[in-house]
């Protein structure tokens, strides 16, 4: 399935009431250059003040649900009350990027998108791939908090 069809079958699920931008590839890469407040690589980015995500590959569905996620999140935000604030500052300790990584957002969406390519993709190699992305970061979490860095 193509990357848009999945677009809408994710709207569809997260019951999304505004119309999402969606920049996939060059675009996609652009606009997260242009967006991104520290030098960590980004597959993906959602921005809320313009509804917009940007993916930097057609292949990453997993990304594209984890940032669709973020939208859910936005649109739902009093009811789960998650918070959204633009960042302003560029983010140079990287014991904020681990918190980041791990926070209940981030969770949410990596969650709900680790079920979707389940249910929704048979390949296994993307499945594999995100999971290793989450392990990743949490990972890097329990660095931080063993050492205390
Ligand atoms: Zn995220």
């Amino acid at each position: 399935m193509e990357i848009l069809k999945h677009s809408r079958r994710i709207k569809e699920l997260l019951d999304l009431k505004e119309d999402l931008v969606i920049l996939i590839g060059d675009s996609g890469r652009q606009y997260i250059e242009q967006h991104k407040k520290d030098n960590k690589p980004q597959n993906g980015a959602y921005t809320y003040w313009n509804n917009t995500i940007a993916i930097i590959d057609e292949k990453l569905v997993g990304t594209l649900a984890h940032e669709m996620r973020h939208a859910y999140q936005y649109e739902n935000k009093e009811r789960y009350g998650y918070k959204f604030s633009r960042k302003t500052q560029v983010i140079v300790n990287w014991r904020e990027v681990v918190k980041y990584i791990a926070s209940a957002k981030e969770r949410d969406a990596n969650l709900f998108a680790l079920k979707y390519l389940i249910k929704n993709t048979k390949n296994y190699l993307h499945i594999l791939k995100y999971i290793f992305k989450c392990l990743d970061g949490y990972f890097s979490l329990c660095v931080v908090k063993c050492l205390k860095l």
